[in-house]
């Protein structure tokens, strides 16, 4: 097994002196160097390929010896020597001082067709930044994180990578619901990818402190290796980047809204400063359509990050980055421009996909009309969201609003709970979208065509991903592959998986697991 090791972060960064290896603060540096522990007895359960390929590895490196002790975290690669990296943050909307990779180890940076990665083990043990928990993460939130970070990239989602999963061996003690149970679960590590690991909350940390110097350091090594196409300078270099880093982060905000996917977490710390999703906890999939959901128990009270508040929650957390920066840029005026820009931009960019859901390719003023007020039918009563967009595809100009109403009926959890004035509803909607795609240049297949590229048909249900988890628990990793591979090609039709393409049943309404997660993984 070959890698083509880099070490920017570690040359070009001020280290932590200390290598001693418990919880403690870390001033005036951006790293400290921290050793995996080793696992007891480190099996492989999955490794994505295309991952491996992404960083010069081979289908054969995936099954080598060394492989799953690189990856498990049991030997270090030769000339290689991990660290992990502090950071701050505001999480539910407090400050909560210094965070950091608690349970996370960079490996190294890699170099390959010219694009540099830095592969991190999670799960991989304590650091200093482990504060009062263990380092370790458990079977069920490794899966969750393995399968969804590649489902989202293949649905096109910005997203970290995952190369593989393992189990450790050992047996990790968690309380999932905070009730007072804890019981001992699988240990296993993950290993993500991503250009690195900087978040949001990399830079609240220094400022908070007050160390301009060190928050120079990291945001000038930032755009140098991570934003080349900058070429500003001084004050402007780093509005620039302020600005780069808003526009991705919309980015990766409309696509979450595109699919239905909602974080759970969106803590300044859980922010990457790539604009791609970071840190897989209690994330879930909208099944019905409800901005009002979030499957994070934690954040049952306040849902501050429901689903539909996520967009407001992206530009909460830019402002903290944008505080943040303030200590190098010494003027709020064009960094309160960028944030002002961004609600507008999210509504312009917002409304184009969700045109783009609908099958629309002019447009017209009146469209905000027709999905607000579609979005507005979507929750009179539990209409699965994916099936929904992806029925309405089937609908065609020459319908009648009977006809249409049969292809989108699917999606209705309970059709009993339909009235006539729902009913009447939703005839009206479809009249109107009916008068609306006859507006439009495109056949009905082509339109299909069109919509089922950006609906997906297959997404990771909450209690897909649970199902799967209770047989890897079990020790039988058949569905994980299974879904690993349907997840692959989740805007293709694949006949034979359709039952996956399924309202959630009802024994998963209220499970643990399936609508209610914490953050204890
Ligand atoms: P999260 O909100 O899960 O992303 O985590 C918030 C902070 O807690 C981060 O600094 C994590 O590294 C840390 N953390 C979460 N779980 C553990 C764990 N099991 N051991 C050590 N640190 C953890
Ligand atoms: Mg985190």
């Amino acid at each position: 097994m070959k890698l083509h090791i880099q070490n920017n972060f570690t040359t070009e960064l001020p280290a932590d002196p200390s290598e001693i290896n418990i919880p403690r603060q870390v001033e005036r540096a951006c790293f400290s160097y921290v050793t995996p522990k080793q696992p007891s007895k480190p099996t492989f359960i999955h490794a994505s390929e295309e991952v491996a390929y992404l960083i010069g590895l081979s289908s054969k490196d995936i099954v080598s010896e060394e492989f799953l002790n690189v990856f498990s975290g049991k030997t270090v690669y030769p000339e290689t020597k991990p660290y992990a990296l502090p950071y701050a943050g505001h999480q539910f909307g407090n400050w909560a001082g210094q965070l950091g990779d608690g349970r996370a180890i960079n490996l190294t940076e890699v170099v390959h067709n010219n694009q540099s990665y830095t592969l991190q083990l999670k799960g991989a043990g304590p650091t200093p930044y482990s504060r009062t928990a263990d380092g370790f993460a458990v079977l069920r939130s490794s899966i969750r994180e393995h399968l969804c970070a590649e489902a989202m990239h293949y649905l096109g989602v910005p997203t970290t990578r995952s190369l593989s999963l393992m189990l450790s061996g050992d047996e990790v003690l968690r309380d999932i619901l905070y009730n007072g149970n804890p019981a001992y679960e699988k240990g296993a590590i993950v290993c993500r990818v991503a250009p690195s690991f900087i978040r949001f909350g990399s830079f609240e940390l220094f400022y908070s402190r007050n160390d301009r110097v060190n928050l120079k350091l990291l945001t000038d090594f930032t755009i140098k290796h991570h934003f080349p196409d900058i070429k500003s300078e001084s004050v402007t270099k780093y509005l620039d980047f302020f600005q780069e880093v808003s526009r991705t982060t919309l980015d990766m905000i409309v696509h979450w809204q595109r699919v239905g996917f909602v974080h759970g977490v969106m803590n300044t710390d859980n922010m990457s400063i790539h604009g791609v999703t970071i840190d897989y906890g209690p994330y879930g999939w909208l099944e019905d359509y409800n901005p009002n959901w979030t499957p994070n128990t934690t954040d049952r009270e306040n849902k501050r990050y429901r689903f539909g508040n996520q967009p407001e929650i992206a530009l909460w957390n830019l402002y903290k980055l944008a505080n943040a920066l303030y200590l190098l840029i010494n003027d709020a005026k064009p960094l309160e421009e960028i944030l002002n820009a961004f609600s507008v931009n999210y509504q312009k960019e917002y409304l184009n996909m969700m045109r783009n859901k609908l099958g629309l390719k002019v447009t017209k003023e009146e469209d905000a009309i027709l999905i607000e007020s579609l979005t507005e039918l979507l929750q009179l009563i539990e209409t699965d969201m994916t099936i929904f967009f992806r029925n309405l595809s089937n609908i065609q100009k020459t319908d009648t609003v009977e006809v249409a109403f049969d292809v989108i009926k699917e999606a209705f959890y309970n059709e009993k709970d339909l009235n006539a004035s729902i009913l009447d509803n939703w005839h009206v909607w479809l009249e109107h979208y009916k008068n609306r795609i006859i507006q439009e240049s495109l056949t009905d297949a082509e339109r299909k065509e069109q919509m089922n590229a950006v609906n997906p048909k297959y997404v990771l249900r909450n209690y897909i991903a649970q199902l799967c988890i209770d047989d890897a628990d079990k020790g039988d990793y058949s569905l994980l592959n299974e879904l690993f591979e349907l997840l692959k090609k989740p805007y293709d039709e694949q006949p034979n998986s359709q039952k996956w393409f399924a309202k959630r049943p009802d024994w998963a309404r209220d499970k643990v697991g399936c609508s209610m997660l914490s953050c204890s993984s």
